[in-house]
């Protein structure tokens, strides 16, 4: 086995990586609230932990890895402040909070279907698992770390913190915590301002909701995690994840209900991926800045030149270390577009490499160097610049300028196997590239013809070309370098 260093946000360190279990090893990540399409920033959290799977497979650990569907009790605010998303939702498209969560449910997994994601081994749902979390509630109860006022049950931060300590996750003191929340109003029932609800009364018009000793209601976000990752891979567990806008509430919550019950942390290592920024500002469905998948992949966006397909924007996330924040520009998408295509051209040309006796190149240290920047944190960047080595080295080959041996031919393509194809998880874009080649030519015979329409002022005929391949499915962009399409 590769000996694998990860950086552990509760240490803040970089860690050799020790399963409990070798080689088992139990991954839980937060998965999406199903009350609207997942944007950009939400995948590239998805993304980077698919990588982490893969390579944690790929080096023969037995993985199972968890990763939830968040489909009830997300208020608006993380402290539960605001409105049930679900529920706004539900009324502003007038449907049933369950319809709400089927549709996005499936559209998210649409989207990770499109960038090549790998199921994870359980899915859970937070409603399908409400008995598990009442009975932890119940137990946080029994350990006095809760209190119910009025049908609704909170968990007592100042309580737990005299036992243990709560804001490791962000070396936080609970004075400087408190310093920076509000004061409680009179119309807060809560005791303490940093105290969460792990239970919340349902209103009368609550339409998600369950029956509990507290009355009608419906679990606390917080409560849900800590739940499904217990019963799926135990009170302690290898890895949890998440993005790092999770990391000061929803994860410190989590940590907090885990120790209340069992008195013990509840995870080994903690990883974060950073953000997903446009113009340096986190990409987020508040902060209205959130290009929808569909719309990165069309190009139907403003902000947006053309289109891009699927790998070349994840091979763009693959090219920034999962812990750095990745801001987003039309430039470096198309800068990796190429990138992407030399990487996948060389590979064609790798298929008709001539072999010869002798060699000019150390291929089994390129492998091994390959590995190095994986095992240092899984540094895609550092893996792909290596990656571009052999890109140089199949390339000089091909222009006869170095000799290749048949060994050295097998090593590159199981070079590309692994870290391409297997690690990454790209893929070459269709499986059917020739007549994938054949709609690319007869497409610029069509925009050749569009454009001649146009500088003749025939804009009946361009328009009626446009609107036509409209309804073929093909969309058009008109930019500053004529036009381009997507499917
Ligand atoms: P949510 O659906 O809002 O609960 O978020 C799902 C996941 O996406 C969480 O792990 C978040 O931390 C992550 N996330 C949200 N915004 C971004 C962003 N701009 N960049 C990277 N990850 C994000
Ligand atoms: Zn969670």
């Amino acid at each position: 086995m590769q000996t694998l260093f990860l950086y552990n946000t509760l240490t803040r360190k970089k860690e050799e990586f020790k399963p409990l279990n070798s080689p088992l090893v139990g991954l839980y990540v937060c998965g999406p609230t199903v009350y609207s399409d997942v944007h950009l920033g939400n995948c590239r959290t998805f993304i980077s932990f698919d990588m982490i799977y893969r390579y944690l497979t790929h080096i023969g650990y037995k993985v199972r890895y968890v990763r939830n569907i968040t489909d009830a009790g997300h208020l608006e605010g993380d402290r539960d402040e605001g409105d049930d998303k679900f529920a706004k939702k539900a009324k502003l498209e007038q449907l049933e909070p369950m319809e709400i969560v089927q549709k996005y449910t499936l559209g998210f997994h649409e989207v990770m279907r499109a960038f090549n994601n790998l199921p994870p081994s359980i899915e859970p749902t937070a409603t399908g698992h409400i008995c598990e979390q009442l009975e932890m509630i119940k137990q946080i109860i029994s350990k006095g770390f809760a209190y119910e006022i009025n049908g609704t049950v909170y968990f007592d931060v100042e309580k737990y913190n005299k036992q243990f300590a709560y804001g490791q996750l962000t070396n936080r003191k609970l004075e400087e915590l408190l310093e920076g929340t509000r004061e409680l109003g009179g119309q807060d029932e809560k005791r303490g301002r940093l105290d969460f609800a792990l239970w919340i009364k349902a209103k009368p018009e609550t339409i998600m909701k369950w029956l509990s000793p507290w009355g009608w209601g419906f679990p606390g976000w917080h409560i849900e995690c800590s739940a499904m990752s217990s019963k799926y891979l135990g009170d302690v567990f290898d890895i949890h994840g998440g993005g790092m806008d999770l990391q000061a509430t929803h994860h410190t919550n989590e940590i907090a209900q885990s120790q209340a019950c069992n008195h013990k942390a509840p995870v080994n290592y903690w990883m974060h991926t950073n953000m997903l920024t446009v113009n340096g500002v986190r990409m987020s469905k508040t902060a209205g800045n959130g290009f929808l998948p569909v719309e990165l992949f069309t190009g139907n966006h403003p902000l947006l030149e053309k289109g891009y397909s699927p790998m070349a924007v994840r091979f763009f996330m693959m090219q920034t270390h999962y812990h750095s924040t990745l801001d987003f520009s039309n430039e470096a998408l198309q800068a990796s577009e190429k990138g992407f295509e030399r990487l996948m051209q060389s590979y064609s040309t790798l298929q008709n490499l001539k072999a010869s006796n002798s060699s000019d190149e150390d291929i089994k240290s390129l492998q091994e160097k390959c590995y190095e920047a994986m095992n240092d944190d899984f540094n895609t960047p550092v893996l792909i610049s290596y990656l571009f080595e052999a890109v140089r080295i199949i390339n000089s080959a091909n222009d006869d300028k170095i000799k290749l041996t048949q060994n050295d031919i097998d090593l590159l393509n199981s070079l590309y196997q692994n870290f391409v194809f297997d690690i990454m998880g790209l893929r070459t874009e269709t499986e059917n590239s020739k007549s994938n080649d054949v709609l690319k030519q007869v497409m610029n015979l069509v925009l050749d013809i569009r454009a001649k329409a146009k500088s003749e002022k025939n804009f009946l005929l361009s328009d009626d070309i446009r609107n036509k391949l409209t309804d073929a499915g093909v969309t058009l962009k008109d930019g500053k370098d004529g036009a381009s399409w997507n499917i």
